[in-house]
């Protein structure tokens, strides 16, 4: 079973004496709900350090007035159970007055990556996500951290975040964990219905269909972005569909100069679903879209 820790200090001060010993540090941060998908960011994570911490962290700061952080979904005992099951050291498990004990002055806001896309459906969003990441790494103080690929402008962001302050932290991005049918794993599908669920699948449907028209040689943005639009369908409500380029998340029109990465955010009811990927045929951690039904 992992240590619960519940403080910043307590958790502190087992990293100090670990560090002093010379062993390297692992982080995975979540909001918990956990699923496959962040067991195989923490499995990615016991690969390259000694120790393993994961965080769980339901952070208000990067939730809307009107988005669902009082129902986001909590679970903290089968996370312990799951942490437990791949070898996670540690688990953070802070109170929200733990992180904020006082409304924060001090954001961290990166310009540009994360004014469109998720960024301009949802104001704040990633300051909150980009502050709590910063205050969670200055806890933790990692020598690696490892993000999902599945959240695409927060990797982005985070990357560029760490470059731009000089943050003394490699980040690892991961592959997205899929269904076997190729719906994107997610902590928020739990509140599909079996109806909805199954015309979620039209999104990465979509994704695929533009995937097969790149590989056959298609390069014009809006075709491919047709192709996958096509799949999505009534009831669901496309929020953007997008072709971007991979480290400025600008879009493209055409995928003649190099690769791009399709990413799209889906309103299927009152539940928002995003999922991305990449169109790149040089790239092995594409997640292999043709093995897909
Ligand atoms: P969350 O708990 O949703 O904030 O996600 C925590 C981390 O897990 C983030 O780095 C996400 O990108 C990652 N993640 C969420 N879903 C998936 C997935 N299906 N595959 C891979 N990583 C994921």
């Amino acid at each position: 079973m992992p240590r619960i820790f519940p403080t910043i200090e307590s958790l502190r001060k087992t990293l100090a004496d670990d560090r002093r010993q010379g062993l390297s540090v692992a982080f995975v941060p979540t909001m918990g709900a956990l699923h496959e998908g962040h067991l195989s960011l923490m499995r990615e994570a016991r690969k390259r350090a000694d120790k393993v911490v994961v965080s769980i962290f339901v952070n208000p700061t990067q939730f809307g007035p009107n988005e669902d952080l009082d129902r986001y979904p909590r679970d903290p005992e089968g996370d312990t159970a799951l942490c437990a099951s791949v070898g996670v050291d540690y688990l953070f498990m802070p109170s929200v007055e733990e992180i904020y004990p006082q409304p924060g002055v001090t954001t961290v806001h990166v310009e540009s990556l994360t004014d469109g896309l998720c960024g301009a459906g949802r104001p704040g969003h990633f300051q909150g996500v980009t502050t709590v990441v910063t205050k969670l790494f200055n806890i933790v103080q990692p020598d690696v951290a490892v993000f999902g690929q599945k959240d695409y402008q927060q990797l982005a962001t985070v990357r560029r975040m760490v470059l731009d302050l000089c943050m003394p932290v490699e980040i690892v991005g991961a592959p997205t964990t899929r269904e076997s049918d190729g719906i994107a794993l997610s902590s928020r599908n739990r509140y599909l219905s079996p109806e909805m669920r199954q015309k979620a699948l039209g999104i990465s449907q979509g994704l695929r269909a533009a995937w097969r028209a790149y590989q056959k040689g298609e390069r014009d943005a809006k075709t491919l972005l047709n192709t996958a639009q096509a799949r999505i369908e009534e009831p669901l409500r496309i929020e953007y569909l997008e072709m971007i380029h991979p480290d400025s998340l600008q879009p493209l029109e055409t995928l003649e100069g190099g690769p791009g990465v399709i990413a799209v955010a889906v309103h299927a009811g009152k539940t928002r679903l995003i999922d991305n990927l990449r169109m790149d045929l040089d790239d092995p951690g594409i997640p292999a879209p043709e093995a897909l039904p």
